[in-house]
């Protein structure tokens, strides 16, 4: 196993095909822009699927730092945008062969699948991923340069505490009701 690969494995707990697309997506464009320590790459993903812990892993663009940005398109596309070279890569997965695998799927989740079929998944998986992992570039990705403005840093707001709860919160967060500054969860038991 590739050593990219074993970390994403090890971050994200399992493997599957979603984590074998979001490795070869973060594989690609590590051949272009260097891994983000910390928010020099950005990352603009259009799903929140396994995928995307891939990315995380890989490109160091994570939801922690505040460099991963979800977009919720269901869309297994990523954005990433490189801060030094003011540049942007549009990573689209082309899944057309992953057909097969979504009709025993959806057959799956209605508790539909005959002993021979989940037999048939089962290798169909092992194929998918396996396929996924080994498929040239050119067969998967369909990959293009985008111009997209760069996307706000991550910034740190002052806290206030919560007259409700006297729980610290970000600043630019509260909400007013009652005539008293509060967090947005007292705020949403106020007044929802
Ligand atoms: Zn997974
Ligand atoms: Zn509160």
């Amino acid at each position: 196993m590739d050593e990219d690969f074993k970390k994403a494995v090890e971050f994200h707990g399992h493997v599957c095909p979603g984590l074998a697309i979001g490795y070869r997506v973060a594989k690609y464009v590590k051949e272009h822009y260097p891994r983000s320590k910390d928010e020099e790459l950005v990352a603009i993903v259009e799903n929140r699927s396994c995928s995307v812990d891939a990315i995380q892993e890989l490109l160091g663009c994570t939801f922690g730092k505040g460099n991963l940005v979800f977009k919720d398109y269901g869309k297994q596309a990523f954005t990433i945008f490189s801060r030094d070279k003011a540049k942007a890569l549009r990573v689209y997965f082309q899944s057309d062969f992953l057909e097969g695998m979504d009709r025993l799927r959806q057959k799956a989740m209605q508790g539909e699948l005959s002993p021979q079929e989940k037999k048939e998944m089962e290798g169909l998986r092992e194929k998918i991923i396996q396929r996924i992992l080994t498929a040239p570039d050119e067969e998967i990705l369909s990959v293009r340069e985008v111009d997209i403005p760069a996307p706000e840093k991550a910034r740190i707001y002052p806290s206030l505490k919560c007259q409700r709860c006297g729980e610290a919160f970000m600043e630019i967060l509260g909400r007013t009701a009652g005539g008293k500054v509060v967090c947005q969860e007292c705020y949403e038991k106020m007044v929802c």
